[in-house]
């Protein structure tokens, strides 16, 4: 017979290494059906019956955050067959108030006390008899780090699993309360089974009570039951959902001496000795800018670049480009299989391959901090600040690393885990000026701003502005509302991150990103590449010398009038800015061929050689160079970064979402700002200077309307 075993326990109980520990990191991952939660399955290795479910980190059942739904309803509705519940021992008081709900879903339970080295180390006793007394349920005591106690814990699971035994934990309430729950499950007896999912009829009762929004979904009160809990609730002056919480928290404060002695409760703990510099109120923003420096210093401006210049200069430059049109040129091929291969496979595929080494750097710097638990800090040294527009303190850091490569960037914001929070910093990292599109900026500054030493750091500002603007207009809306969980986020332990966790989960985002990614990136390459390649003459479909004949280009030139508000409604324009989807660097190289500069165009820009770029120059005005850079500021991303976007926003109508979005973004900026630059010049008013007119007060309305969804609701469908 085959059990299923849930795993169970707060976030940094050390979840992620007892389920490597017991499935031998063996684990088929996939999304909890419907959300971009990961779900985790494996088997586990000392036997060959038992099936482990990894659920998401939690630190109650109440139904407030996307995670604690997940793990409810999966409880309720599968009804495994044991749940282990991981606690932190060095952390007991806390961990214990998700033990106290655990225990009372009727599944038999193991509790498993993680991180008993920490324990023994500070001298410090652990009574798991008196434990497991007080729940009901077996207790072993377990170091999943260091592989201890395992064997008796999977010897538990298998006994719990074969003899189904509950757990007959009863959390006591006062009088009233009690007198109520008792009430209520006798009026449950008449509910068929199927609706009570299994669950016990007190679970149900309790939960009826709380008035818990999801619980009254499957049986909502009669108004008879209603009237009397709110006669009930005022009598008690509280709600019943915080007079239960409360008696969960005395439960556990009850039993604590019992259960766990101090060797010495004066001591600070390291973690405590640490905070008291790292998140000190003079010091946490100088050390937090040091630590920010540092990882972006190694992965963006030294290691991860030296790492991803050779890979694409030498690795894919010379010898896969290099390497294989030799070979096909000996081989006699044709030159459309060349460029296909060379140019649009390699080439794309390339591009995307290329980022790899300095986002391994840069995923290894992040895990070491998120395993230490430094990335809480951030979090909570920003939150308050990024919370103003609607992100989370852990938008920064993909933001930082933005600035080189919007990529790993939107990668980064695996790290949040709130859903709306998460889903907002992919959409809006990219906003932020990648490295990509510096020569753009420094072409326009140069050539046409006189080198003006203002321009850099508007464009940058223009980013962080979008981001903010995005923030508060999106946080408005359904799909990013969600409200913190009523919790207040409590700073995990500081732990030395072990080798083998890190490798493993720079291994699991640098494979996810090339298979997604790429995927994307080699069919989007081939296109394109065709399309520039090729155009149609009277032979029909042939390869063209003259960019200006291609396919791309009679596409470009049949839309450029879609750009003419914006200032620059020509093919050329419209051309670069559909390569810029392969790459932003695309885009002044594609200006170099379609206008003919002679050179390599990077290092005229570099030199700063603006009369050999004149051809470009002379195509454009001040404000329509202006207004053509905003809009690649702002516009969806590369084909890399859409790839990478599509993987954390884990499906394809989010991910059109937030192309339509950036790019509708991008429009209406580059529409108000030139517009209003022809009429501040003197030009006349037209309709279109209205238009523009409109969209800033449409924009307008987006920022200052009130948030017309309920707070403190999460939108979060049964799963
Ligand atoms: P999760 O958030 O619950 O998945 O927790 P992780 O498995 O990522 O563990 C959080 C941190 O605790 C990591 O740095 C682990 O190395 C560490 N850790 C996990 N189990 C133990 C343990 O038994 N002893 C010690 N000392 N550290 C542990």
């Amino acid at each position: 017979m085959k059990y299923t075993i849930a795993l169970a326990g707060n976030p940094n109980s050390g979840k992620t290494t007892l389920f490597n520990q017991l499935t031998g990191a063996r684990a088929h991952v996939g999304n909890w059906p419907g959300v971009t939660v990961e779900k985790k399955e494996g088997s586990i290795l000392r036997s060959d019956n038992l099936n482990l479910i990894d659920l998401p980190g939690i630190y109650s059942l109440s139904p407030y955050t996307l995670e604690e739904v997940i793990a409810r309803n999966y409880l309720l509705k599968e009804r495994p067959d044991v749940i282990i519940n991981i606690v932190d021992a060095t952390n007991l008081e806390r961990n214990l108030y998700l033990t106290t709900q655990i225990v009372e879903t009727g599944i038999p339970t193991v509790i498993a006390c993680n991180m008993i080295d920490l324990v023994n180390q500070a001298g410090d006793y652990l009574n798991s008899k008196a434990l497991s007394a007080h729940f009901g349920a077996p207790v072993v005591e377990i170091s999943a780090l260091r592989g201890d106690g395992l064997d008796e814990l999977v010897s538990a699971v298998k006994e719990a699993a074969s003899s189904r035994r509950e757990s007959h934990y009863v959390l006591h309430l006062s009088k009233e309360v009690e007198a109520e729950i008792k009430q209520v499950e006798k009026e449950l007896e008449t509910t068929s089974s199927d609706k009570l999912h299994g669950m016990p009829r007190r679970w149900w009762a309790q939960k009826l009570l709380e008035q818990d929004e999801k619980a009254l979904e499957e049986i909502p009160l009669s108004s008879e039951q209603k009237a009397r809990i709110d006669a009930l609730e005022e009598k008690l002056d509280d709600d019943v959902q915080s007079v239960i919480s409360t008696a969960r928290f005395k439960s556990i404060a009850a039993i604590m001496d019992s259960i766990y002695t101090c060797k010495n409760p004066h001591r600070l703990s390291l973690s405590d000795r640490i905070d008291k510099i790292v998140t000190n109120r003079i010091l946490a923003l100088p050390i937090f800018v040091l630590v920010m420096f540092l990882v972006y210093y190694l992965s963006i401006s030294t290691i991860g670049t030296l790492g991803t210049d050779y890979v694409n200069d030498v690795v894919v430059g010379e010898w896969a480009q290099g390497g294989v049109e030799a070979l096909l040129t000996n081989l006699g091929a044709s030159d459309w299989i060349i460029g296909l291969t060379v140019d649009g496979v390699i080439g794309g595929v390339g591009a995307v391959l290329g980022f790899l080494p300095q986002m391994a750097v840069l995923f290894l710097l992040l895990s070491i901090l998120e395993l230490s638990g430094y990335m809480a800090r951030i979090a909570f040294i920003l939150d308050r600040i990024f919370r103003k527009f609607g992100l989370s303190g852990k938008s920064f850091i993909p933001m930082l690393i933005g600035t080189g490569c919007s990529v790993p960037g939107i990668m980064a914001s695996r790290t949040i885990e709130q859903e709306a929070d998460r889903r907002m910093t992919a959409i809006t990292t990219s906003f932020v000026p990648c490295g990509a599109k510096l020569p753009i900026i420094a072409f326009i500054a140069g050539a046409l701003f006189s080198g003006a030493w203002w321009f850099a750091p508007i464009c940058y500002f223009v980013g962080v502005a979008a981001v903010i603007v995005s923030g508060i207009v999106l946080k408005k809306t359904r799909g990013f509302a969600g409200d913190p969980a009523p919790f207040v986020m409590e700073l995990p332990e500081y732990r030395l991150p072990t080798f083998k966790g890190v490798l493993l989960s720079v291994w699991e985002r640098s494979f996810a990103f090339v298979k997604k990614a790429g995927t994307i990136i080699l069919l989007s390459s081939i296109v394109l590449w065709f399309l520039q390649a090729y155009g149609v003459t009277s032979q029909g479909i042939v390869a063209v010398e003259d960019a200006g004949d291609s396919i791309l280009a009679v596409i470009g030139g049949a839309i450029a009038w879609l750009f003419i508000p914006l200032g620059f409604g020509d093919w050329q324009s419209t051309v670069a800015t559909f390569t810029g989807l392969i790459a932003k660097e695309n885009v002044m190289s594609t200006f170099a061929i379609v206008f003919g500069v002679q050179g390599d165009v990077l290092e005229l820009i570099e030199a700063g050689e603006w009369s050999s770029l004149a051809a470009i120059t002379q195509h454009y005005t001040m404000s329509s160079a202006f207004s053509f850079l905003l809009f690649q500021l702002l516009c969806a991303p590369c084909f890399a970064a859409i790839g990478a976007m599509h993987r954390e926003l884990g499906n394809a109508k989010w991910t059109l979402f937030a192309v339509a979005y950036q790019t509708a973004f991008a429009y209406s900026f580059s529409l108000i700002y030139y517009q209003f630059a022809l009429l501040f010049s003197g030009n006349p008013f037209t309709p279109v200077s209205a238009v523009a007119i409109v969209v800033l007060l449409a924009w307008f309305y987006l920022l200052f309307r009130k948030k017309p969804i309920e707070q403190g609701k999460l939108q979060v469908e049964s799963v």
